[in-house]
């Protein structure tokens, strides 16, 4: 049986599962979402949701079941050889002392599983069902003539795109022969999810330990449930089987406490890190690679999930507007070109990161075992607790929420119309003052009384000729702007302007949406 479809998606893991939440949100789109396994994992694995995703589940008013479901962590703690180096407060990002530019200034534990409920959830209360038990067995590329899925049902799809969020080993960027160049690290990681008392964290702190021996991680899941993890360096072979004798003696050895007392694991894995991505995350005119199908990196900083979720997040609305708002194919180009730097640049900060800590090189472990702790202890711990904008600098990193697509083709030409103030917000910067309504665009007009019968025209024309595709709305935001500023429906800013020039918002947004066609 041959079917078509506007798009596939193929895999239900957290990319996938959020880009149908995102295209469930456009009525009058064909999609369908294809897994091969019965149901979604039951694996904790991705530990941390960062506060950019939560931005983003908070437009699908998932975030309050995401904040009541999980724990937010109190702190960082780092050790070295017994000692404590640092510790990051992270409670105090939560108070009012701390302008962080987001409403969810947390770092989240919620195991991965309860997130894929959580999406999945959504996606049957919109009902949509993600087609289980099916795989997605070959890939016919005819280049421009399109694409053909084939799935082990014998049904034949012809889809407009193929969405590929298949995972570490997708399917389809091996049949479309895409490199995904990289490395793997010659380490073994092992994790664990046990009971853990006399945990030397609290249940809302997570904690690591660098020893001679190696590194180790301690994370809380809820209640007395605690995610462990460590490097493997010598006398295990890449798929060995850890006992939980073998946690306990590294994690005892470690941390130096032998009084730890570790039980009821109910998943122990070792694992291979790598570091990879691909190079074009839109291949042809069909194919978008999207979270771990396109990039892959060592643990640290828990932003595997949340880049997957973000790069959903960046594509849904653009094939919505190609699809429905005859939006220019050329918006679908801005998906690579936006969230591949995102991505090349995880992919080196998190190697360089995991190089450093695991490195078995001499001169690396003397660095990092004996004058990393004093670096920590004596400068950056003081540092840290004095100063506001290294906690901001160091929160938005981790957090995701400092990325921009400032870079971004789509504003070459035109985004900025008028003068500006150097503190005002670029185009290609997140827009953090207000989560709006998804599937729209937002302008946004400030306090701006010498232009009023302009700015009058300028409105009443937008809304007169854009009513579909933009909401407008005056708000009250701690900016100094005497101007407009046009939000994406991904939160991203399109446009600024303070000339309020009619002609020109429609030069600029011509060559991306078509707008006679609205
Ligand atoms: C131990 C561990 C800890 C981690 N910790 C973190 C963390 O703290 N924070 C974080 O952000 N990330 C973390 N990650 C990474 C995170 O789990 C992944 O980045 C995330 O799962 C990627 O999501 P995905 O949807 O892109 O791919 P996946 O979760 O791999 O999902 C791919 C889906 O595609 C399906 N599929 C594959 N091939 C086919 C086919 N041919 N046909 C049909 N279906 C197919 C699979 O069944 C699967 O459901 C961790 C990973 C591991 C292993």
């Amino acid at each position: 049986m041959t079917s078509s479809t506007d798009i596939v998606i193929i895999g239900a893991g957290p990319t996938g599962l959020m880009l149908a939440c995102q295209l469930s949100l456009y009525p009058n789109i064909v999609f369908r979402i294809i897994d091969k396994n019965a149901s979604c994992t039951t694996q904790s694995r991705a530990l941390v949701i960062h506060a950019r995703s939560l931005e983003i589940l908070a437009q699908l008013k998932l975030v309050d079941k995401a904040l009541a479901q999980g724990t937010l962590a109190d702190a960082m703690k780092g050790y070295f050889q017994g000692k404590r180096a640092i510790k990051v407060d992270l409670a105090q990002f939560r108070t009012k002392q701390q302008p962080l530019n987001t409403r969810y200034p947390h770092v989240l534990f919620l195991e991965q599983s309860a997130t894929e409920q959580l999406l999945e959830s959504y996606l049957h209360e919109h009902g949509i069902q993600v087609e289980r038990n099916i795989e997605v067995i070959d890939i016919k590329d005819f280049g421009d003539a399109g694409a053909e899925v084939t799935l082990s049902n014998g049904e034949i799809l012809r889809p407009k795109y193929v969405c590929a969020c298949d995972g570490a080993r997708s399917i389809v960027r091996h049949k479309l022969n895409l490199s995904f160049s990289g490395r793997t690290y010659s380490e073994s990681l092992f994790v664990a999810d046990c009971e853990v008392d006399r945990s030397p964290c609290s249940t809302k702190e997570m904690a690591f330990f660098c020893e001679s021996t190696g590194l180790s991680g301690i994370f809380p899941i809820r209640d007395n449930r605690f995610r462990l993890i460590g490097t493997i360096h010598e006398g295990y072979q890449d798929d060995i089987h850890l006992s939980i004798d073998d946690v306990r003696k590294i994690i005892h050895t470690r941390t130096r406490r032998s009084d730890i007392n570790i039980s009821n694991c109910n998943w122990i894995s070792v694992y291979r890190s790598h570091h990879r991505h691909i190079t074009t995350f839109r291949y042809r005119k069909h194919y978008f690679l999207l979270g771990d199908a396109a990039h892959i990196h060592s643990p640290v900083g828990g932003q595997g999930m949340n880049t997957g979720l973000q790069d959903a997040h960046n594509l849904a609305w653009k094939l919505a507007y190609v699809l429905t708002h005859s939006a220019h194919d050329r918006l679908l180009d801005t998906y690579h070109n936006e969230r591949f730097k995102v991505a090349e640049n995880l992919v080196n900060t998190t190697d360089r990161a995991f190089s450093f800590l695991s490195s078995q090189y001499w001169l690396t472990r003397l660095f990092r075992l004996y004058i990393t702790p004093y670096i920590l202890r004596f400068l950056i711990q003081p540092i840290l607790n004095s100063s506001q904008r290294l906690r901001q600098y160091l929160f938005r990193r981790l957090s995701q929420t400092a990325i921009t697509y400032r870079s971004s083709k789509i504003y070459d030409y035109g985004a900025s119309a008028g003068q500006f103030h150097r503190t005002t917000p670029l185009p290609g910067d997140r827009f953090p003052y207000v989560i709006f309504e998804p599937c729209y665009y937002h302008f946004v007009i400030f306090e701006n009384q010498q232009q009023s019968t302009k700015v009058k025209l300028f409105i009443d024309f937008v809304k007169e000729k854009y009513s579909k595709i933009v909401r407008i709305h005056e708000e009250d935001l701690p900016v100094r702007f005497e101007g407009a500023i046009l939000v994406r429906p991904d939160g991203y800013i399109a446009y600024r302007t303070t000339v309020f020039d009619i002609n020109h918002f429609q030069a600029y947004f011509s060559q991306y949406l078509l707008f006679e066609n609205i």
